[in-house]
């Protein structure tokens, strides 16, 4: 696996944690995962130490997985610790949100209790746009503003609930409860969609099934948004039991 830092005049994009690199081949990006973490919009910021590398190695694990389930995903290979090759997609600027249980902004606009199993998984679309603060988008805007067709948005939600299905699955394998997470897609030039960005402890909230206490259980990106320590330990305990999982699987 090469060490080396690509070129910074290769650097595409920079991303709050992730930077994209072009490669000899116009159709593969190159993507660095980075120890950098951001919440509440970029309010907050910090770091956690090997982040880089677990998400990386968590990503590849569960994309690779669903590929076996015959979902196509922009992953190619990992070529570091911190480092795949994908793709290279237009993305379509639209976090497609799946929650099985409500947490987070569901809780704060709703006023469901933290906890609640929903009765079906519910699917979200966010706009992607930092200006904007990402807001919660109605199908009808999404179609407003050109950010789908029809039928894509019908493809984006049913592809997303497949994944819940596939992942909750895997998840409990890990005594794991997957309770939400964000999703992001891209088109390639025949017009194919497939899964993109990276599926990980940033992206997920994830309760682990041996702890009952609502902060104990916490293995995901809530740890560093909401101050309770242990972040790296808890992202580090998630990689763990998805390489195992990931082995009974294969
Ligand atoms: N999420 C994400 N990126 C975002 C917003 C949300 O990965 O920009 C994930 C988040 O980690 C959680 C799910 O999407 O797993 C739902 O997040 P929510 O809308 O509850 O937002 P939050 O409470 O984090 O503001």
């Amino acid at each position: 696996m090469p060490e080396t830092p690509p070129s910074e005049t290769a650097k595409r994009y920079e991303g709050k944690a992730k930077i994209l690199y072009a490669t000899e081949d116009e159709s593969v990006l190159l993507t660095v995962f980075k120890d950098d973490a951001t919440a509440f919009n970029a309010l907050k910021r910090g770091q956690i130490t090997g982040k880089g590398q677990m998400n990386c190695t968590i990503a590849a694990a569960l994309f690779k997985y669903l590929a076996t389930q015959g979902i196509p995903t922009h992953f190619i290979t990992q070529t570091a610790p911190d480092q795949m090759t994908v793709k290279a997609l237009q993305i379509i600027p639209v976090e497609v949100v799946v929650r099985n249980i409500a947490a987070g902004s569901l809780c704060r606009q709703t006023g469901l209790e933290l906890g609640t199993i929903l009765p079906q998984p519910l699917v979200e679309f966010y706009y992607k746009n930092d200006d904007l603060q990402d807001p919660l988008l109605t199908r009808d805007r999404l179609l407003l503003l050109n950010l789908a067709t029809p039928s894509q948005v019908e493809e984006l939600a049913q592809m997303a609930l497949q994944i819940n299905q596939y992942l909750t699955t895997f998840f409990k394998r890990c005594n794991v409860t997957l309770v939400d997470f964000k999703l992001e897609f891209g088109l390639d030039p025949q017009g194919m969609l497939y899964l993109a960005d990276e599926i990980s402890p940033d992206t997920c909230r994830l309760w682990d099934d041996s702890e009952t206490d609502p902060e104990r259980r916490v293995m995901d990106k809530d740890r560093f948004r909401q101050d309770l320590g242990g972040v790296a330990a808890a992202y580090q305990t998630v990689q763990e039991r998805v390489l195992q999982a990931i082995a009974q699987f294969s």
